[in-house]
């Protein structure tokens, strides 16, 4: 599986298009947030002859969610996101208010239930899909086996990790989530977040304090 990364959005999130040799391309996290954002996705396609096939997110907050729309109309795919986190795409006007980011047309749900299927497919690839509860109710990581892909949105970022004061957020979920789901993938997995850049598990569990500390048992995450 090939990954591309692009930023986008005044919240410098990354969008993930990832492919295989059928050309087919998912997208993960579509952030793209104007005409100029949707343009450099449109050409990334058509430099790649890439043919989207499927738009999936992690979770539910607006600066991964502002491209979904945009790429569900021209490209006709469907968008998949875990109900649990349906609520902030009701939110998102609200919460770019807060942020101070325009937010264009959202879909007003997903039209696959990420809840309800255990992988996502595009091409001859499937996404494994992990629920990685606490940064929202329904965040989700998306791993890839054979490459050792993981996709950690807002859960895990390289020497951090994501912030749990927001609505639905929960400190106790999260590294519950990294302890039980992420950690046990193996160090040499590389982890691909929604902000910043990529690492490995295994410079994660030397270098990351939260992940340092949930290891050595200082923190209670089993409630
Ligand atoms: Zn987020």
């Amino acid at each position: 599986m090939k990954i591309a990364c692009l930023q986008f959005n005044p919240i410098q999130e990354n969008t993930y298009v990832v492919w295989d040799d059928t050309a087919q391309c998912a997208v993960i996290d579509a952030g793209n947030s104007n005409e100029r954002e949707n343009a450099a996705l449109r050409n990334f396609f058509e430099e790649h002859g890439l043919r989207p096939a499927v738009a999936v997110n992690t979770h539910g907050h607006f600066d991964h969610t502002l491209g979904v729309e945009w790429l569900r109309t021209t490209y006709g795919i469907p968008f998949a996101l875990s109900g649990k986190d349906r609520f902030l795409l009701e939110n998102a006007s609200v919460s770019g208010q807060i942020f101070g980011v325009k937010i264009g047309a959202m879909p007003a749900a997903p039209d696959i239930d990420l809840d309800t299927v255990p992988e996502i497919h595009f091409g001859d690839t499937a996404l494994q899909v992990i629920a990685t509860p606490g940064h929202t109710p329904g965040h989700v990581s998306l791993y890839e086996p054979q490459s050792k892909s993981l996709f950690t949105g807002d859960t895990l970022f390289r020497e951090s990790i994501g912030r749990t004061d927001l609505p639905g957020g929960d400190y106790s979920w999260i590294m519950r989530s990294i302890l039980e789901k992420i950690l046990p993938l193996g160090d040499e997995v590389r982890i691909y977040p929604g902000h910043g850049p990529e690492s490995t598990i295994g410079h994660e569990t030397i270098y990351n304090p939260f992940v340092v500390e949930v290891l050595g048992g200082e923190v209670n995450c089993k409630n």
